[in-house]
């Protein structure tokens, strides 16, 4: 298949570039330090990842520690309602920790290990990342330093118990707004400083090469299973395949697996309450080129050229950039990317929770929303959403926030 020249018999392997570039998007915009530690990183990647002992190893932990693969579930009493479109989930809400994140921190924890390091290093916002992340380290008996904005440390309480409690020192960052932007240049700066015996593990496909490859490829798993567990139960490819989009990557993982195949692909990006710059993050749709967190992709810009504020219902979607392969799957017409505001996805959350006693993570719900949508728009066919994490993490939020609505 070919879109806007690129051949996708061959995408997966001839990008990114050996510069880690997709287009005119990704690189390494960093200091030369960080540069060298990119650089081990990199050729550490190459030589161990690819080898048959470390395959073997990470293939044993997702069976035997994950839970992997993980089932595509057919929503029949949703898909009933809606018409003659048959919706089906791929359920990482059932990874182990209960979203797909343990994905990529497995893998690098891995790689970690196999590179001799003693120490994992990375940023979180709500907190998503850390778990995954001390989880991961703990698994591997690594060390785990997460730096955390001190307003975020407040907010989200149960995440900081239970990186404390899986072993890993919780930093609290104090400058600026001390929320996730601060974190993670605390981070950047501890990794700067600690690289011969630590690694940075980050939390999606974003930030300096090959960090979105490294992520593509460990999270392209949810992809390559799904497409193989939908032919053996449907005998044929969805029609449509849909995710959300925060940095992108539950979504980069699971396209990967349909990228070559005739098979519609959308990403979806969050709206918030509308379309003011400063009441979504939906990057791709509003967005333009530009650099943060060391990687060149589409960014919402403020008046400044600076990173602008962003906001969703989702915590893990709220992201001002994303990443650098979705910014060239979108100019290459390959993948379409859209919106759902926040009314919308808390909607799904609770279609989906009702209909199929499955409550979803609201950024999953989403996908969820927009899967709807097409089911609607559609008189036949199949989609296949990802269902990036379970919703166990937003019950307080929902509880105050759509009770009266909701709950009665
Ligand atoms: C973090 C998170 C996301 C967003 O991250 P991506 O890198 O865009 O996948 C989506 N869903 C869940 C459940 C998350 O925890």
């Amino acid at each position: 298949m070919n879109f806007g020249g690129v051949d996708f018999d061959t995408y997966l392997k001839n990008y990114p570039s050996l510069d880690g570039y997709y287009g005119r998007y990704g690189g390494a915009y960093i200091s030369d330090e960080l540069k060298a530690a990119m650089k081990e990183i990199s050729e550490a990647y190459f030589t161990i990842c690819k080898s048959s002992k470390f395959i073997g190893e990470l293939r044993k932990i997702r069976r035997e520690f994950q839970g992997r693969p993980t089932p595509i579930s057919y929503l029949e009493r949703l898909s009933t309602s809606i018409g003659n479109v048959q919706l089906y989930v791929k359920r990482e809400d059932l990874n182990h920790t209960g979203a797909h994140k343990l994905n990529h921190c497995m893998g690098e924890a891995l790689l970690a290990k196999y590179m001799g390091k003693k120490k994992v290093i990375a940023e979180t916002g709500a907190g998503q990342h850390g778990v995954a992340l001390a989880t991961a380290a703990a698994y591997f008996g690594l060390e785990c330093d997460i730096y955390m904005g001190a307003v975020d440390i407040k907010k989200q309480a149960p995440n900081v118990a239970r990186m404390k409690i899986l072993g890993a020192n919780v930093i609290e960052v104090t400058d600026g707004l001390q929320t996730l932007k601060e974190a993670v240049d605390a981070a950047f700066a501890a990794y700067a400083r600690e690289y011969k015996d630590a690694i940075y593990c980050i939390g999606s496909v974003v930030g300096p090469h090959p960090f979105p490859m490294m992520v593509r490829d460990f999270q392209s798993v949810v992809g390559i299973e799904a497409r193989e567990q939908f032919l053996g139960m449907t005998g044929e490819l969805p029609d449509a395949v849909v995710a959300c989009v925060g940095g992108g990557s539950n979504s980069m993982g699971m396209f990967a697996g349909f990228l070559n195949d005739p098979v519609k692909i959308y990403g979806v990006e969050p709206l918030g309450r509308g379309e003011k710059l400063g009441d979504h993050a939906a990057s791709l749709q509003y967005g333009e080129e530009g650099i943060m967190h060391g990687f060149n992709s589409i960014m919402l810009k403020g008046e400044d050229g600076e990173a602008a504020p962003v906001y969703s219902v989702a915590s893990g979607l709220d992201y001002p950039s994303s990443g650098p392969e979705h910014a060239f799957l979108r100019d290459l017409g390959r993948v379409k990317y859209d919106t759902v505001g926040d009314d919308e996805a808390i909607d799904a959350f609770f279609r989906l929770s009702r209909l199929e006693g499955i409550i979803p993570a609201i950024e999953s719900s989403h996908a969820v929303a927009y899967g709807i949508r097409l089911a609607e728009q559609m008189d036949h066919g199949s989609v296949l959403i990802c269902l990036s994490g379970r919703g166990d993490k937003d019950m307080d939020y929902i509880i105050e926030n759509y009770g009266e609505k909701y709950l009665k």
